[in-house]
């Protein structure tokens, strides 16, 4: 299944992938993933966003356990970022097989579309269009980078855009969503005492509980614009020397309060390399584990932008998205020996679990840490405890049968 993925939307220059909803990449991946599907005796259906659910049993007759992830991308992604997902599912289907297991219950694998929104700015807008977390009239209405919109992007895939939107007949086929992901940190790959250890197999795989509370917000800075060589340094109003103060307070109070935080876009005005600016734009993304840490240390940042006379606007705020308690303490029974582990990225598990529909997620050590970039990485005998360990889930969930004893996977 690799070596089919491997070229598909790859750049030859950097090596990174580029594959967004609604293109000729994507179409050929969902080409690729009906192929794998039919392959293996799945019924494969389309929802009202798109979304491809391959089915073993009928899920009108009884809702089913669902795995998958997504096969998009960011802009020069990684190889892994999603396609784990959707690669470790299908091989859960063959690992069943394999051992003459058969599900009490239907079992699907899903590639949901436009995950990371790379091309219409919307994350996860697969799963949000279906649960109603993304309205209808306004997904067909976003525009990509050159203006092209959802609509017009569905016709020339040869669909019709009329019939997008919200399907709680989808949903309903679904009882449980067990998303396995790459990890996109590097929890695991740090040992207890610190140093990197990519060896402890009890750390290849983690059961996600939680998506950290997350937000975004605009800092508009004041300043006067004026000439940069014959205003006195004294007589200046320079919105820049806030923007550095903020930029400085982010990092020192996410440390303190042990969240992240980052300014990674920012707006100058008028933006000449000798005119003082005369207005700074900066927008702040902060996460963590406790949105009581996240919220102080976003006050802070503010306080000290008020002091250059900035104003703080909260573009939006997630709170913390819990994924479903009973799901995750089976998934602990299953895996006695996986760490926990809460996640600074969202994911469609997420939006699911948003929408009341019992979801979980599975990490997979990541030795670097490094996500959405290139030089991505999972080492192989980690994906294997993967596809174990969604099997050994997959076992459980379906069929009420023990999993697998966990030496096995070993
Ligand atoms: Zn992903």
């Amino acid at each position: 299944m690799w070596a089919d993925l491997e070229p598909i939307g790859r750049d030859p220059g950097t090596g990174g992938y580029r594959r967004f909803a609604w293109t000729r990449t994507d179409h050929d991946l969902r080409e690729w993933f009906a192929g794998e599907c039919a392959a293996r005796g799945l019924d494969v259906v389309e929802d009202r966003a798109g979304n491809q659910w391959g089915w073993w049993g009928d899920p009108d007759t009884t809702p089913g356990v669902v795995v998958g992830s997504h096969l998009d991308s960011v802009p020069d992604g990684g190889a892994f970022d999603g396609p784990l997902g959707v690669v470790s599912a299908l091989a859960t289907v063959d690992a069943l097989r394999a051992r003459g297991i058969e599900p009490d219950v239907p079992l699907g694998v899903v590639n949901f579309v436009d995950e990371e929104g790379a091309r219409f700015g919307i994350a996860c807008a697969g799963s949000r269009i279906i649960t109603g977390a993304l309205d209808a009239d306004r997904a067909r209405g976003l525009t990509d980078a050159d203006g092209v919109s959802m609509a017009e992007a569905w016709r020339s895939a040869g669909r019709d855009p009329a019939t997008l939107g919200r399907d709680d007949e989808a949903l309903r086929r679904v009882a449980a969503f067990v998303e396995l992901h790459v990890e996109q940190g590097k929890a695991l790959a740090v040992a207890t005492d610190g140093g990197d250890d990519l060896t402890d197999p009890a750390r290849a795989v983690a059961i996600g509980t939680d998506i950290w509370p997350h937000g975004r917000w605009r800092i508009d800075l004041p300043g006067e614009a004026n000439h940069a060589g014959t205003t006195r340094m004294a007589d200046r109003r320079d919105a820049m020397l806030g923007l550095a103060t903020v930029v400085q307070a982010a990092r020192s109070y996410a440390v303190a309060l042990g969240c992240v935080a980052t300014v990674g876009k920012v707006h100058v005005v008028p933006g000449g390399v000798n005119a003082i600016p005369s207005h700074v734009r900066a927008w702040l993304d902060a996460r963590g584990e406790r949105e009581e840490a996240v919220r102080a240390a976003v006050d802070a940042v503010s306080e000290e932008a008020a002091r250059f006379g900035a104003t703080t606007a909260e573009e939006s705020w997630t709170p913390t998205t819990t994924f479903d308690t009973g799901l995750v303490e089976r998934l602990h029974g299953i895996l006695p020996d996986a760490p926990l582990l809460g996640t600074g990225a969202g994911h469609d598990a997420g939006v699911l679990a948003t929408h009341g529909v019992p979801s979980a997620m599975l990490f997979v050590r990541n030795p670097t840490g490094v996500s959405h970039s290139p030089s991505e990485s999972a080492g192989v005998a980690d994906c294997h405890h993967g596809v174990m360990a969604l099997t050994a889930v997959v076992t459980a969930l379906s069929t009420g049968k023990a999993a697998e004893p966990a030496g096995e996977h070993r």
